[in-house]
């Protein structure tokens, strides 16, 4: 392929608000066969909502939500953002001190004197925390309704589900369908549960064995290498800090413009309008472009 062909389609991809690393960018493009989707943000708005809060005997909905609130505040992942804006809702946050946060877990602080943790059961688990068989009933219940579950525990003793959920973009179904007419595989990748993994998955036609669900963000990168040992030619897409080491790991990454700066630099390409539908304008630019330039 000649330079300035592919300089050309650069440009065109420029028009289209798909910004494109290099020429040899779309050399790669055209390669692919398997497109990884991070979900949070990428399939889905990741714009999360607070949908409720379940508490054990003892300690109040609100008191729960307040005090996973005031450690969420110092944490800018979608869901600590979503819990933080409810608490603020209910009245001013107490302060937290000692905030700690594993991006792929939850967070954790003091407030008033007591050791709070928030996030996925296992980094409850990791931080002291014995979940009992009431606490996994509530976090079965609160996935089983398709909402992702983010638990609450004061000085290691286990308090409350938090509910949150986000919306799929309109147009993420529809991209999906196109990506899969031009022949690629697409899989889902995600650190949330199984349960609203496989339900995004249901309402944008990707299959259920084609869903990597409560992927650590160590192992995302991990998943793309396992696809490139069965031969397959990866392109990863997403937006999240966790995604930044699959996002470089793929033979391509594309990187959601609205997404963090980490995921962007590690990208080969980034698109502008947030939308799956890109991928596909991408995806036909380099076809193109290396055709009219053969
Ligand atoms: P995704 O792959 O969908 O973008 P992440 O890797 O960002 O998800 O997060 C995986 C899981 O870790 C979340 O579903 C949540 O259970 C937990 N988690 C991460 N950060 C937080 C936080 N700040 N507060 C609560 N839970 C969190
Ligand atoms: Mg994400």
């Amino acid at each position: 392929a000649t330079p300035i062909g592919l300089l050309v389609g650069t440009g065109r991809g420029a028009q289209l608000g798909i910004l494109i690393r290099g020429p040899q960018v779309l050399e790669d493009t055209r390669k692919l066969d398997t497109i990884v989707l991070d979900k949070t943000g990428t399939v889905t708005t990741g714009v999360m909502t607070h949908l409720g809060t379940e508490a054990i005997d003892g300690i109040s909905p609100d008191e729960a939500l307040m005090l996973a609130g005031a450690v969420e505040h110092h944490s800018e992942h979608p869901i600590a953002q979503a819990i933080a804006k409810a608490a603020a809702e209910l009245g001013p946050l107490p302060q937290a001190s000692g905030f700690d946060s594993d991006p792929g877990g939850g967070v954790l602080g003091m407030v008033n004197g007591h050791h709070v943790v928030v996030g996925r059961h296992s980094w409850l688990e990791l931080q002291g925390t014995v979940l009992d068989a009431t606490a996994m009933a509530m976090l079965e219940e609160a996935e089983q309704s398709g909402a992702t579950a983010i638990l609450v525990s004061v000085d290691q003793q286990f308090q409350a589900v938090i509910s949150v959920a986000d919306k799929i973009k309109d147009t993420s179904a529809k991209a999906i369908g196109e990506l899969q007419d031009r022949g690629l595989r697409v899989v889902l990748l995600t650190g949330d549960n199984k349960s609203v993994a496989t339900k995004v998955a249901a309402q944008v036609g990707i299959k259920a064995e084609d869903v990597f669900a409560g992927v650590f963000p160590a192992d995302k990168a991990k998943a793309i290498t396992a696809l490139q040992e069965q031969g397959k030619v990866v392109a990863m897409v997403g937006d999240g800090v966790n995604d930044a080491p699959a996002l470089a790991q793929a033979d391509l990454g594309i990187a959601m413009g609205s997404g963090t700066d980490v995921a962007i630099e590690a990208a080969d390409i980034t698109l502008m309008g947030n939308d799956l539908h890109q991928v596909t304008q991408a995806i036909d630019l380099s076809a193109k472009t290396l055709s009219t330039i053969k």
